[in-house]
């Protein structure tokens, strides 16, 4: 390809000497795990959120499932999760035992409907587990108004949403706490896998930080059964320098994205991005709709454009989730989103040229039909 979906060597090119600096700090410390760099950056993190504390942890997924297990959901709870997205959510809430049921998103914002929660909620209902996914948070007023009315916790998954906004508040400070992945392909990504949970319960926070370190507050006294789930010191260093640069590799993207929003108005029955007057979106991916999708793909790859699909199969749809016997007529609004999304190249290192050359391809499509 040409013209890559991604490219992470020009991240971490442009930021060489900062990056090169952390990584010597680090080493010469002979200190790598639980220090400073990651004390720094959880405070630094934490503020940059407008959350009280902030723990790192290994990556997105345990992010999610510490603070069910730190929650007490488990065996017999139910979780609303979204039908659409990425598995990690779900996975979250089996590996604690607790059931997931899916509830279908608008199909505008492809994000969880809160008109439809209600009809989901139950005895056994413990949290509400919205994804902010591609980079736009969930209508997150709306769910935390259904989760105050039946007493729900609300765990947010920012994973695709850092520093985005809903009514000018910061994804990881929209509910009662987030699970955050910093994988290397996120807008705040890590060189390895890492992740962070934010909140602003001061004793739920001192719970996670025992839980990801074995269960452990003073070494070797184990006051429960806890995981192995620590963000390394490298990591830390190195998120600590990422997330100076944020806001403007954010704002990168949201020229591109508006560049896109512009050129692709009107092609054939392309569905853009729907963005609503509350929300500020970081653009994590820019994802289109077409009913042509697989020869929108075809057509952009012979052009020597890289594209994505963000998710070709639903979870309700994949092998590891076969025994809840779901079809794909129980979730008709995830099951068309997945026969029809495409991602189309966005990120702070793409120049704008590259995106004018995506949005010409496009067009060029659609002209053709
Ligand atoms: C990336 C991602 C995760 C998982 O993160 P890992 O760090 O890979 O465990 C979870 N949820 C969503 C929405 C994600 O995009």
């Amino acid at each position: 390809m040409t013209l890559p979906f991604l490219d992470l060597k020009a991240a971490t090119a442009e930021l060489r000497p900062e990056l090169d600096a952390a990584h010597a700090r680090v080493a010469d410390s002979g200190w790598f795990l639980l220090g400073r760099e990651l004390e720094a950056f959880e405070s630094d993190y934490a503020a940059s959120v407008g959350a009280a504390h902030c723990i790192g942890v290994a990556n997105g997924l345990e992010a999610l499932q510490l603070v069910l297990i730190a929650r007490g959901i488990g065996a017999g709870d139910e979780v609303i999760v979204p039908s659409n997205g990425y598995i990690a959510t779900w996975l979250a809430v089996t590996h604690v035992g607790a059931t997931p049921i899916p509830c279908e998103p608008d199909p505008r914002t492809y994000n969880l409907d809160p008109a439809r929660l209600a009809a989901l909620i139950t005895p056994r209902t413990k949290a509400i587990l919205p994804i902010h996914l591609y980079g736009q948070c969930a209508d997150m007023t709306a769910i935390n108004a259904v989760a105050a009315q039946h007493g729900l916790f609300v765990l947010e998954d920012a994973s695709q949403a850092h520093g985005a906004r809903c009514h000018g508040r910061a994804s990881g400070a929209l509910g009662h706490a987030a699970g955050i992945s910093f994988y290397p392909t996120k807008n705040l990504g890590a060189l390895a896998d890492a992740g962070a949970i934010t909140t602003d319960d001061p004793d739920l926070a001192t719970r996670l930080r025992s839980l990801r370190n074995y269960g452990s507050r003073e070494r070797y006294h184990h006051d429960e059964p806890g995981l192995n789930s620590r963000l390394d010191e490298f990591s830390a260093a190195f998120l600590a320098v990422k997330l100076r640069h944020l806001d403007a590799w954010n704002a990168r993207r949201r020229a591109l994205a508006a560049r896109y929003l512009t050129q692709l108005a009107g092609a054939g029955d392309l569905v853009l991005p729907f963005v609503p007057e509350w929300a500020e979106p970081v653009w994590h991916l820019f994802v289109v709709r077409t009913a042509h999708r697989t020869a929108l793909r075809e057509h952009l790859t012979a052009h020597g454009i890289a594209t994505q699909i963000h998710y070709p199969i639903p979870p309700h749809r994949s092998g590891a989730y076969r025994h809840l016997g779901y079809t794909a007529a129980d979730f008709p609004i995830a099951t068309r989103l997945a026969e029809e999304v495409l991602s189309l190249p966005i990120s702070p290192h793409h120049p704008a040229e590259q995106i004018d050359s995506v949005a010409n391809a496009v067009r060029s499509f659609f002209g053709q039909r």
